[in-house]
């Protein structure tokens, strides 16, 4: 039956989604389900996830239980990823007997693996950093004919924030990486970039095939975790053209229906590189609740209910987003720092509800919506929230 809402007339408007893991990611996505009237069910292992307090329901259980995910697709009408420890084969199952996933499992297929990932970018012409399977190269003499030190070292799977990137940067240092771990086949190599800057984009497809992309941002990371975002990027429209061209040709070569975040190096001589496709919502997308007309969030549920898209622009000439990340281990809420944090004009806080700390977790963030996108203005707000959190 064709649908008034939908902007394709034999496209299901669907009401109740599924969402795979229960993390601040999740968390965030349900507080805009609750905005748009949708109902949305977890699966996450813990009472204490972050998004349990706003889920309509929630099946306990690891997010790769595929007896949870399938009692999960019994009572939603659509399926969706918080991160990209995703169980295709056994997902598969599910898929084959009807399940909707959206993204669905063959657009996730070329990007859950970084070497993959990395081959699929290269098929498609899309410019990346220089790579190589690690067990194509797997001596030192081969990696020197390839590479010049630094070189970077991934896990081509499960990694995040950084945890599975290693910085290589000369001869002793690679042998002492290698000694503990033997299996090379798991890791892929790749040229050190030594980029101008780092910049993010949240790109997203309808079922109908409609694309929208939030503004192109600068992110900054330190030890590999990213720290803060600038939106806009302070970038030539050229470069937001030509990342925004790469981004339609990425999700139209995966039939992708959802959001994306893609992470790109940008050299000193304005090359852009794509670094890492997320396909879900993104750190780097944070920012977009309070700046954006339509939050990143909000923008997936639409996409993946069958709705058109909602308006990505920025409704505030300049936003920042900081990560409040773990300085120490400990068990607080830091309900006096937040506090100060809230008494910034135009900021707000997202609290996560983690109850351990420990170093570098993401424990919430903070955006702060400009008047202006001056330097100094930036410069300013950044070091403002990061002396009251880090103090
Ligand atoms: P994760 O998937 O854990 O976020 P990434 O591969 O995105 O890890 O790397 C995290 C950060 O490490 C990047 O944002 C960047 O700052 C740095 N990095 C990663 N790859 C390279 C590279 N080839 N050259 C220079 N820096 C890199």
């Amino acid at each position: 039956m064709s649908n008034p809402n939908s902007t394709f007339p034999d496209c299901q408007v669907y009401k109740r989604v599924g969402v795979i893991g229960g993390g601040q990611l999740a968390w965030m996505l349900g507080l805009a389900a609750r905005d748009l009237g949708i109902e949305l069910i977890v699966q996450t292992p813990s009472a204490t996830d972050s998004a349990v307090s706003v889920a309509r329901d929630v099946i306990y259980a690891p997010i790769d239980d595929l007896a949870a995910t399938q009692a999960l697709s019994q009572r939603v009408d659509v399926i969706t990823f918080e991160n990209e420890f995703v169980d295709l084969v056994g997902l598969e199952k599910l898929a084959d007997a009807g399940v909707c996933f959206r993204p669905s499992l063959s657009s996730l297929a070329p990007l859950l693996d970084k070497l993959e990932q990395r081959q699929f970018l290269e098929s498609l012409g899309l410019a990346i950093p220089k790579f190589v399977g690690a067990d194509h190269v797997a001596t030192l003499t081969e990696v020197s004919k390839t590479f010049a030190f630094p070189v970077v070292v991934k896990a081509r799977r499960h990694g995040y924030d950084g945890q599975g990137t290693f910085v290589i940067k000369d001869v002793g240092a690679w042998d002492s990486f290698w000694q503990d771990r033997p299996d090379f086949n798991s890791f892929l190599i790749e040229a050190f970039v030594p980029f101008r800057c780092e910049l993010g984009l949240m790109a997203a497809r309808s079922v109908s095939g409609e694309v929208a992309f939030h503004p192109l941002v600068e992110t900054q990371q330190e030890d590999q975790v990213c720290r803060r975002v600038i939106a806009p990027g302070p970038v030539s429209s050229e470069i937001t053209s030509q990342a925004q061209a790469m981004a339609q040709t990425l999700l139209e070569a995966l039939d992708f229906v959802g959001i994306l975040g893609i992470e790109f190096f940008l050299t000193a001589d304005n090359q852009l590189l794509i670094n890492e496709i997320a396909p879900r919502t993104h750190n780097s997308g944070h920012y977009t609740i309070e700046a954006c007309h339509t939050s990143q969030f909000a923008q997936h549920l639409l996409a993946i209910t069958g709705r058109g898209l909602g308006n990505p622009d920025l409704q505030s000439p300049a936003g920042v987003m900081i990560n409040l990340l773990g300085f120490e281990t400990a068990t607080s809420d830091y309900g006096e720092k937040r506090q100060t944090l809230s008494q910034i004009p135009q900021a707000t806080v997202h609290w996560y509800g983690k109850t351990q700390a420990y170093p570098g977790r993401k424990l919430g963030h903070v955006t702060v919506l400009l008047h202006n996108q001056e330097p100094e203005t930036i410069t300013k707000t950044l070091s403002q929230i990061e002396s009251i959190w880090y103090s």
